[in-house]
Order: C-alpha cells, then structure tokens, then sequence
C-alpha cells in the first residue's frame, strides 16, 4: 500500500514540477542593460500602444490610432518606417471562404545589410471583441522592444524588417498583401512571428517551417528557456487554425512561430486586457525572438536548409532531439533489444498474453473512466464545459481514474510487455506521425539497454529510471496540455496521464494492498466530479462566450445568441428564447427568438450580368459583408475594387471585412453559366437600440468573443439573365 501511494505522490510531484518548477525567464526590469531583452520596457511600449486599450479591428479609427502609435514609437528609436495599404485577399486552398479587406501594414527597416532580409512579425490588429493586448498588442510590443536590442547591440549582415501586419483576425490578409509586392517577397530570407493565445503560458515555439532540424539547433543554441516539440508541429498542421505564418510559409524560407499559450479564457475576449498578462511570458517570448533573430541576422541562411527533428523539451532545461529519419530505425533497435530481454526470461505464453493486453487495457480505461467522469460532471452542472472556470476538481478526478485504471491494469502487467508497447508505439508514430514519436521513443532508449544488461534485484531500479524519463515527458505533455482547450478535451488529459503511468504498472504490479488502495482512489475520482459538477462553469475571470446579433431576413426580424454553451436563465427571459437551439439556413446554429418587424435599411446592389460574370455595385452602411454562393456556380475569381484574386476549388463564399467594403464595386466569375441567386448578409458591430435589454441581461460571468456582438441584414440577389 505504502509503495502505491508513494508511486502516486512520485507523479502528482512531476506534475506539480511541470506545472511549477519549469524552467522560466526572470522578468527583467526598465533599467536592464540595452543589449538585454525586458519585460519591463516592453510593458512600458505596450501601454503607450494600446492607449485606452480599445478594439482596434482592421478598417477601424482605433486601429489607425494604434499603427500612429507604432509609427511614434519606431521613430523615437529612429527606425525608418513606412506604411502600405490596399484592398488584399487571400484564401489558403482547403478554404472554402475568400476573405478580403483594405489593410494597411507598417514596414520598418530595423538594420540594412547585404542579403536576403529577416522578417519580424507581429499583427497590428485585434479582433472586434476585445483591446487585444496579448493577441496581439504583447507581439507589436515584444517586436519593438527586439528592434531597441537589436540596435543596441549591432552589427548582423542580413537587413532586418519588421512588419506590423493589419487584419490578421480578418484571415491574414495584411501578411497576404505584403506577399503582393514580388520585390518584397523575393527578398525573404527567413520569417519570425510572435503571436499569443491567452495572456500567461510560457512561450512556445510551436511551429516552424518544413526541414527543421538546423532551425532547431539554432533555437536550442540561443534561446535560453525551452518550450518546444516536434508533437506542436504534428498537431497544428491538422488544425484549422492559421496566423501570418501560414502565407509566409509557402515560400519555402526559414520560419518560426512563437506564441505564449494560456489561460485561452481570455482570448479574443474583452478580457485580453494589458494588465492580465503575466510578464513572464512577455520576457520569454522576446528573449526567444531576440535570440532568433540575433542568430538569423548573422546566419548563412542557405546552411539552415536540412531534414526534419524530432524533439521535445523536458521541464524547459533540456531539448533532446533527433532527425526524423533516425526515428524508426532507433526504435526498431530499442523494440528488438526489449524483446531480446524478455526472450531471456520468458515465463510461459499465458502470462505473456495477459500482459501483452494490460498497456491497451490500461489506456482504454483511462479514457472510458474520463468520458464517464467529465459526463457525470456535465449532468450534474447542466453545462457542456463544467471545469471551465473551476478545473481543479476535473483535473484530480481524472487523475485519480487514470490511478485507479493503473490499479487494475498493474497486476496482470509485465515489464518486457509495457516496454514492448513504449517502443512498438514508437514505430507506429515514426511511420504515421512521427512528431509524436520522441515521446515513446526517448523513454524506450533508456529502458532497452538497461532491460537487456538487468535481471531480478537491478531490474526494479532499471525499470525505475525509466519511468522517471516517461514520466517526465508523458505529465509533462499532460500539464503542458491543458492550456489548449481546457479539460473539455479531456482524452488528452486521460491518454497522456496513462501512457506516463503505463511505465508504472510494472513497479506496481506486486505492491501490496492494491484492492483497498483502488476502492479509495475510484470513491475519490467520484467525488471529485461531482464537486465539479457542483462548481459554477463560468465565473467573471472564466466567462461563458455569448455573442448577441440582431438579424433581418425576410421581412422579419431574429435574436440570436450563441448556441456553443447553454443560455443563460436572465438572457432567456429577456427576449423569449426557446429552450434549445435551432439550425438558421445559411447562418448555423443559435437560440432565436422573434424580434418584430424588420425595420433596417435595405442595402442598394447594383446587379450587372455578363455571360458568366457578375458586376455588383454595393452601397450599404455596413462594416462587411459576406456573400455566399451555390458551390454549383463554380467560382473562378473575384475582383474588388481592382483588386484580382483567384478563388480556391470549391469556393462557396467571399467576405469583405471592412467598413470600406460598403461601397465596394464587386465582379465574380465563375465556370458556370447557371447562375442561382446570391446570398448577401451585411453586418455591422454591435445591435441596434432595441439590443440594450439583451445587453442588460447578458450576465457578468458572460462576455462576447471573436467577432462580437453584430447586426446582420441577409438579402437575397436574383441574377438577370444574360
Ligand atoms: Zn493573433
């Protein structure tokens, strides 16, 4: 009993030096010496960009008053800069939506030299629902406080750039327009963005461009603290999120992505707020971007070209790593000599086969016990995220089921079968994802020797130390995870917690006392999701996301609220809302409640039809519109304003996202000649007079996110025949 509990405090302790002893930046102050990167001034630069702290979307006043800031700021530093602006497009190819907007960005040149350039990134623009003071104010001002020492300390052979982007919210499209210009394009050497989600988190580089391995050493040679993995890599290039990199990247030049990750609560919200980010994370994300780019300005770019790593930090001290093409050979090696061990001491197939099928087990009851726990929390709170604002209570209920799971698995267990698998998932991932392969391969290369030179009495410390290697990176993984989604995404928390404990089984397969130790530890994990199921899910520092939009459509009018999380009891009775959320054709999903007659101006389009062409002349008193199309008409390309842009296969969809677009001149091509009608939905920020009631009743605990409160105004286009 003693040695299972012993075992159990061992990873709360990892987890807790994940969470706490990772290795992180001291804060520098104001008065740091110049060739030093500090938080302290970088605090002082943000507050005099950000001013009063407002929304400063792209194609909003507040946003000119920002890049004037900038401007003021790069002079005092005499950073010659200048500005850009113009219509710009841009659609990556598995969109199915071509935003556009008018953007302007800032160009400042940091330091001339000879060579191809390195480009700093930061976006200038936050989203309409919040000042964006980490996303991404905090890069704005870590890239003005890179360019003070980098000045400060000389010499590099590259010129430096630093390009302030505009509407990178309203899909990339200032980083999309400097590509619009082939001189500028032409002359990139290498690429550094600096992003944030959430406001604390350490700073991580969690993407790079293709053929990382020279990229990584230089990283590891000149940033001091860590937080990095090539699993970062294999994750992000399957999400659907983008930021300015994502343009820069198809040029096939060196590339790093930084952004500090955590509490993601306040993202996009108007809690993004400069006096909610942690300092920490502003001194770790510039020491990192400095070091880079010190690095890069020197480097012989044409020498940074090599394969992939693969690599992962461990508590931000260490960054051990490899080139992908060792992966699967190595972990053939670690397999077969894991085997080879086993072969020596074999003890019959029946015992063989059980433990063969624990590690599976373990893991799949992990993630059972997290569906049934996380759902037992939703049915006592009635909300879709309970832990949201209160996680603490999830988090050592799934703890505690990932023990309990590793309580019934333990017993049955074997070493050489554990391994087998570590190592076995190591060749997997090497052949499918082989981002994720360090983590199983790493602890197999320390377990495979010391299995294979090991026998009863030394086996135990063997299989000791490496645990401690999975442990280490598996609850590491485990902590470091959470940030990203909360525990709503609760296998990550499960899956990681059991492949750490899955080293485990074998040090606990004899220990005594394991029934008692289970029913303790299964009644505790009961326990704790249902205090947190009893916990409010939202609070005013974790706030529910809850968008209002006033819509016309029709004649009619429509609230619409969110339908991601359930509606408040206050917000409900404010405007009748019915109980549960309906599909809106064309608009997704939402509570509606009827809102009277429509009473919104009509926007004026002007429609002109060529053979396979549509003109449309518009005149609305909207910050945007989106138009959407039939995927049958087959859009080949759109024209605004002059400006050209070919539209991806498939394309169902154009937006135009600022005030500017109200008077746009717009012509569509497309491959078809039938052409059904357009579906044009005009909006502008915030509700009309009406909304007060509803803004009244949205509750403390709720804020509006991303885009914010809009009024929409859908009208349908008939097209005339040719
Ligand atoms: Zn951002």
């Amino acid at each position: 009993m003693v040695r299972l509990w012993s075992l159990a405090l061992l990873v709360a302790g990892i987890w807790l030096l994940s969470a706490y002893g990772q290795s992180r930046p001291e804060v520098l102050g104001p008065d740091a010496p110049a060739a030093q990167f500090s938080a302290g001034r970088t605090r002082a630069v943000l507050a005099r960009v950000l001013g009063p702290q407002l929304p400063h979307p792209a194609g909003s006043e507040e946003g000119q008053r920002v890049r004037a800031r900038i401007l003021k700021e790069l002079a005092a530093m005499d950073v010659p800069a200048r500005t850009q602006t113009g219509m710009s497009c841009y659609s990556a190819p598995r969109w199915h939506f071509l935003p556009c907007g008018t953007v302007t960005n800032i160009i400042a040149e940091v330091s001339p030299g000879s060579g191809k350039t390195i480009l700093l990134m930061a976006h200038a623009d936050s989203v309409a629902a919040g000042p964006g003071a980490a996303d991404d104010g905090s890069g704005v001002a870590i890239l003005l406080e890179t360019i003070r020492a980098l000045k400060a300390r000389g010499g590099g052979t590259h010129p430096v750039i630093a390009l302030f982007t505009d509407g990178e919210e309203a899909d990339l499209l200032g980083a999309a327009f400097y590509l619009r210009d082939p001189v500028a394009k032409a002359g990139i050497g290498a690429v550094i963005n600096v992003e944030a989600r959430g406001n604390e988190g350490p700073s991580y580089l969690f993407q790079t461009s293709g053929g990382n391995a020279r990229l990584i050493d230089l990283y590891a040679a000149g940033v001091p603290h860590y937080a990095t993995s090539s699993l970062y890599q294999e994750i992000y290039k399957r999400l659907p999120n983008d930021t300015d990199l994502t343009p820069m990247l198809g040029l096939g030049v060196p590339a790093y992505n930084f952004a500090f990750i955590g509490n993601s609560a306040h993202y996009h919200t108007p809690l993004d707020r400069q006096e909610n980010i942690d300092p920490r994370s502003l001194q770790q994300q510039g020491e990192a971007a400095l070091a880079v780019a010190d690095r890069l300005r020197t480097a012989d770019l044409t020498q940074l070209k090599s394969g992939d790593a693969v690599y992962l930090d461990v508590l931000g001290r260490w960054l051990p790593r490899l080139p992908m093409a060792f992966a699967l050979p190595l972990s053939v090696v670690a397999f077969v000599l894991i085997a080879l061990a086993g072969w020596r001491e074999r003890r019959g197939w029946k015992r063989a086969v059980m433990a063969a099928a624990m590690p599976p087990l373990l893991i799949a009851a992990c993630v059972g016990m997290g569906f049934l726990l996380h759902g037992l929390a939703v049915w006592i709170s009635g909300q879709a995220d309970p832990s949201f604002a209160h996680p603490l209570w999830l988090r050592l209920s799934l703890a505690f089921a990932a023990f309990s799971a590793a309580l019934l698995t333990a017993r049955c267990s074997g070493a050489i079968a554990c391994w087998l698998w570590f190592a076995g998932l190591a060749i997997v991932c090497s052949l499918l994802a082989p981002g994720l392969a360090p983590y199983f391969l790493f602890p197999s290369l320390v377990a495979a020797p010391l299995l294979l030179v090991t026998m009863r009495g030394a086996r135990k410390a063997a299989l000791f130390v490496s645990a401690l290697v999975a442990l280490v990176i598996w609850i590491g993984l485990n902590q470091g995870g959470e940030p990203i989604m909360g525990l709503k995404l609760h296998p990550l928390f499960t899956v990681s917690a059991g492949f750490g404990l899955l080293s485990l089984l074998p040090l606990m397969a004899k220990a005594s006392g394991w029934k008692p130790t289970l029913i303790v530890s299964l009644v505790l994990s009961v326990t704790f999701a249902v205090a947190a199921g009893l916990q409010p899910a939202y609070s005013e520092r974790a706030p529910q996301r809850l968008n209002l939009r006033y819509a016309e459509r029709d004649g009619k009018a429509f609230w619409l609220v969110d339908a991601g999380s359930r509606l408040p009891d206050r917000l409900r009775e404010a405007a009748n809302f019915p109980a549960l959320p309906q599909e809106v054709k064309d608009m997704g999903r939402f509570y509606v409640a009827p809102a009277g007659r429509a009473h919104l101006d009509a926007p004026h389009i002007a429609v002109h039809r060529g053979d396979n062409q549509v003109s449309l002349e518009m005149d609305t008193t909207a910050d945007g519109f989106v138009l959407l199309m039939p995927a049958r008409a087959r859009l080949q390309s759109v024209d605004i304003n002059g400006v050209q842009t070919a539209a991806s296969d498939g394309a169902t969809a154009i937006g135009c996202a600022t005030p500017d677009c109200a008077h746009a001149h717009v012509t569509l091509r497309f491959a078809s000649g039938t052409l059904a009608p357009l579906l044009l939905e005009t909006y502008a920020q915030g509700l009309p007079p009406e909304g007060a009631r509803l803004l009244a009743a949205r509750p403390r605990d709720a804020v509006p996110s991303q885009s914010g409160d809009r009024t929409i105004s859908v009208t349908k286009i008939e097209i005339p025949a040719p």
